[in-house]
């Protein structure tokens, strides 16, 4: 194969064009990304970026890789600001805009879009925080004192409460569901987490949906669906993201929340694969589908995609038992596996009370997932046990030594 062709210039398209010329490839190398600037890096946005500053200092984006060494180095042609708008597999052509570009191999990384509260998106005060353009602009609100309001208590809403908090400024939290970030770690720990935010000061105000916002003299009015309304100058729309496949549709690929893909990260069209926040694919170790929105699984199966799409007669499955972290104050959270419901058990530390928790998630009779909240030397482990796998027993058994260990 000749034509290399990554469409998507975040994580997950850097990591392709890295394993393929680590993997030996000579061929030609595209990279097309909607955004004009060069690949960066996401999670610091709602953390370090935000950050106050002293005053002089201006924030900078984590750029992964600078230009010369993408072109010069890695030897990849940029079109950066210019995205792709079709896929036709039979001609093996990716369009964009008029423009054809032809490949033998072609590696889909276009990730995620930021969804929005339909109805706001023209208030000046309103945003999500997907890019580092929205970032840009969360941070200037804040650095004006902005009175917050986040919408969803997700990890990216959690992250910019705490980001206004620790420059002092007032926050309030809504959350549609019982406790925050239910859909990924479960109602009982998301409510441990539920007490950072208090602990913090920040309003957190969970079984409440926004009937709408109100843009009045600069000032947004966010109305509650208990009648309430929280004022704010800023409002950020942390309610999850879609995958970007709208390009692709009527391409022939099958399209269902996600790219979706076999074990190998293959679409089943010959030559095209798919990795990072917009690929669905069937992990072998869980036997299910997943499409993951975490760092650590978009940079691997960056790589995977692109050896697998270049060396097809070699492709290798891509397995993981999924991580990721979340900052939140001066707390780090961490999550690996599924948030099974089974059974959730707290095995160290009170969440009312301690620093350092741990919980454990059961499926069946093995364990499924794990949670640390400020338990950054033990989670890899377990990371490793759901991976062997490991009965529920056994793994009670190790949190028991541990704790035996630690006192
Ligand atoms: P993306 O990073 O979404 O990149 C896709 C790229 O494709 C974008 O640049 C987009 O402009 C481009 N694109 C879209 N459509 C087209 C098109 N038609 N043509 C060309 N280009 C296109 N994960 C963690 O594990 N821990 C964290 O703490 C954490 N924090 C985060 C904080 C923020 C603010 C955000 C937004 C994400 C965070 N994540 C975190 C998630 C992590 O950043 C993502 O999983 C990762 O960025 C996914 O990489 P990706 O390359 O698949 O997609």
């Amino acid at each position: 194969r000749k034509n290399l062709v990554v469409v998507g210039a975040s994580l997950a398209g850097l990591r392709a064009v890295e394993a393929a010329r680590k993997a030996g490839f000579q061929g030609t190398i595209t990279l097309v990304g909607a955004e004009e600037h060069l690949p960066y890096d996401r999670p610091p946005l709602s953390k370090a970026y935000l950050d106050e500053l002293p005053p002089g200092e201006v924030p900078e984006a984590t750029v992964f890789r600078p230009e010369s060494v993408l072109r010069d180095e890695l030897g990849a042609d940029l079109l950066l600001g210019s995205p792709a708008t079709g896929l036709d597999p039979v001609a093996k052509e990716v369009r964009i805009g008029d423009r054809r570009l032809r490949y033998d191999a072609l590696v889909i990384a276009t990730g995620a879009t930021a969804r929005s509260l339909p109805g706001s998106e023209h208030l000046a005060g309103v945003h999500t925080l997907r890019t580092l353009d929205d970032a840009v602009a969360v941070r200037n609100a804040l650095d004006a004192g902005a009175r917050t309001v986040v919408v969803g208590a997700g990890f990216i809403g959690s992250e910019i409460a705490s980001g206004a908090r620790k420059r002092g400024l007032d926050v309030t939290v809504v959350e549609a569901l019982p406790a925050p970030l239910v859909r990924a770690v479960g109602e009982v720990m998301g409510s441990a987490c539920a007490g950072l935010h208090h602990r913090n000061g920040t309003d957190l105000r969970c079984g409440l949906g926004v009937e709408r916002i109100e843009g009045v003299d600069q000032v947004e009015r966010v109305v509650l669906s208990d009648g309430s309304a929280v004022e704010a100058d800023l409002v950020v729309v942390g309610i999850g993201a879609t995958p970007a496949t709208e390009w692709l549709e009527g391409s022939g690929l099958r399209l269902d929340n996600g790219v979706v893909c076999d074990d190998n990260l293959f679409t089943g069209v010959e030559g095209v694969y798919a990795a990072g926040d917009v690929a669905r694919w069937h992990n072998p170790l869980f036997d299910r589908s997943m499409r993951l929105e975490h760092w650590t699984s978009a940079a691997d199966q960056g790589a995977v995609a692109a050896r697998n799409a270049l060396y097809p007669a070699s492709a290798k499955p891509y397995q993981t038992v999924p991580y990721f972290w979340s900052d939140w104050y001066d707390s780090r959270i961490q999550f690996v596996g599924v948030p099974s419901t089974d059974e959730v058990r707290i095995v160290e530390g009170d969440p009312d009370r301690d620093r350092r928790v741990v919980a454990l998630y059961r499926e069946g009779g093995r364990l499924a997932g794990a949670l640390t909240i400020n338990g950054q030397n033990v989670i890899m482990k377990y990371r490793g046990l759901i991976m062997k796998p490991t009965s529920w027993d056994d793994a009670l058994l190790f949190a028991e030594q541990r704790r035996a260990t630690a006192a």
